[in-house]
């Protein structure tokens, strides 16, 4: 089983033809409401690729609330590690325009799930195949989880977004990062390339369309993106994490985990929307061929 801890939010889009100045209105040319949140998108782009997934999260007591469940039951992930809260689920507030977008995350109900929350999961964590988190919950049940799972051997990808809840203690328990190339300079400063050899195999830094790159303990490793005509890029990410807990789970070495995440990313681009865009595992596969 792969365990998501992490969050679960509804994105509210909204498209217009140029940024409303401040105080001012302006007409919009598109809305939509679709489930979202990095946990959420990693365990459905995990669940599609055919790896057995569990989720643990907030969800608030608002309609909202119900549809993202819903939502995540329908895509074929486990559901009783989700818990529900009074008050608003996590939203974002996702602006586009001008090729550009502005995005505001209200957190709503990931920010009740606790270290407590987390401690009545230890069994699950400790039972599981592979972790895997972001930083969209509080960082004290990040850590709490990274700690259960390093107690009991259970592997832990950690994709260190949004970077700046980031702390160097996590490092000592070892989890496989998986940065974009800003959020590794956030972290480990201009010189990440050199960070990348003081964490072999456990620092994996994605390059977009250039795909991905860590050090091997020997030597250099870059895994080439596929190259395709990408029409949104929301979500690249968390396909690539998904895909790669899947490509863990089933113990694929390294460098042919990257290639399969790669791919499976590469085609969720091709694309709208996060979740809407990720790919099953036959045409992964093909894709690899
Ligand atoms: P994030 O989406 O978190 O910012 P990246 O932009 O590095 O992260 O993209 C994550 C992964 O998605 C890359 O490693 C690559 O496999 C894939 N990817 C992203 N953009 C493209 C693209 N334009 N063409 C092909 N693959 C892409």
């Amino acid at each position: 089983m792969i365990t998501v801890v992490g969050s679960i939010n509804m994105d509210l889009v909204v498209g217009t033809e140029r940024f409303p100045k401040q105080g001012e209105t302006v007409l919009g040319n598109l809305h939509a409401t679709v489930p979202g949140g990095k946990g959420a998108n990693q365990a459905v782009a995990a669940a599609r690729l055919g790896g057995q997934v569990g989720m643990i999260g907030a969800v608030g007591t608002d309609p909202f609330g119900d549809e993202l469940t819903a939502n995540l039951k329908n895509k074929g992930v486990d559901v009783s590690g989700v818990k529900r809260v009074e008050g608003p689920s996590g939203i974002a507030n996702i602006l586009l325009s001008e090729g550009d977008n502005r995005i505001i995350v209200v957190p709503g109900a990931n920010h009740e799930l606790t270290h407590e929350d987390i401690d009545n999961c230890e069994q699950a964590i400790a039972s599981s195949d592979l972790i895997v988190m972001q930083l969209e919950i509080p960082i004290p049940s990040v850590l709490r989880t990274i700690e259960i799972a390093h107690k009991n051997h259970v592997p832990v990808i950690l994709n260190p977004a949004p970077s700046d809840g980031f702390s160097e203690e996590f490092l000592k328990y070892e989890p496989i990062l998986t940065p974009n190339e800003s959020e590794a300079a956030m972290m480990f400063g201009d010189k990440w390339e050199q960070a990348l050899e003081a964490h072999p195999n456990r620092l994996i830094v994605t390059l977009g369309r250039d795909g991905a790159r860590y050090y091997d303990g020997e030597r250099h490793v870059r895994v080439p993106g596929i190259r395709v005509n990408a029409v949104d890029t929301t979500g690249a990410g968390d396909t690539f994490n998904g895909a790669l807990a899947v490509a863990m789970a089933e113990k694929m070495p390294m460098a042919d985990a990257i290639r399969f995440a790669n791919a499976a990313a590469s085609l969720s681009v091709e694309k709208f929307g996060a979740q809407g865009g990720m790919p099953g595992r036959e045409e992964t596969m093909r894709r690899l061929q």
